[in-house]
């Protein structure tokens, strides 16, 4: 799957995105296929502190709460809302203790948790910030079936569908051709 940059998220959306693409659907590669393998993703951008354990159960929280995020963006992307991704990612927030928090900043959301759950928390307090900031409708998850990647829709109108035109784009081209051929043939 290509990684084009414009596919890219403003600001800290793009670790959400990211986050979503720790599993590759395409080529089955998973970054969190196993506990040591979830620690590393989440140090890498700067989401856990160095001497947090990571467990099997967080192993297993993690990928629910990325699944469920993919979802919504699937969602984002003309698909149908899903009852159960917002029962985990509302479940994962609860879990962080997701809190307002005020600074000489200003305030903000933030989790009281650490470890993984803290970790997730920080997500979704992303995910939170883009719903307000207007970019959240724009990250979308490619609807192909094999695909699913999560991309940025750049396009003017918010019109983008596929992943990207060369990969996915060609193959519902491509699809939608040989169903006219075949109902032609039927005809
Ligand atoms: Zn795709």
């Amino acid at each position: 799957m290509s990684h084009t940059k414009r596919q890219r998220a403003p600001g800290e959306l793009e670790l959400v995105r990211q986050f979503v693409n720790s599993f590759d659907v395409e080529d089955a590669q998973d970054a969190l296929g196993d506990p040591a393998g979830l620690a590393a993703w989440l140090r890498e951008h700067d989401l856990l502190e160095a001497q947090a354990e990571v467990g099997e159960e967080d192993r297993r929280r993690a990928v629910a709460v990325r699944e469920a995020l993919r979802a919504l963006l699937l969602a984002n992307n003309g698909g149908e809302r899903d009852p159960d991704a917002i029962a985990t990612l509302h479940e994962a927030a609860g879990r962080a203790g997701v809190a307002l928090r005020f600074t000489e900043d200003g305030s903000g959301l933030e989790p009281s948790a650490g470890g993984v759950d803290g970790a997730l928390g920080r997500l979704l307090t992303i995910v939170h910030a883009a719903e307000h900031d207007g970019t959240w409708p724009r990250l979308k998850a490619c609807p192909w079936h094999t695909c699913h990647w999560a991309f940025y829709d750049n396009t003017k109108n918010r019109s983008g569908v596929w992943c990207t035109m060369e990969v996915c784009g060609n193959r519902a081209k491509a699809k939608a051709y040989r169903e006219r051929r075949a109902a032609a043939a039927r005809r």
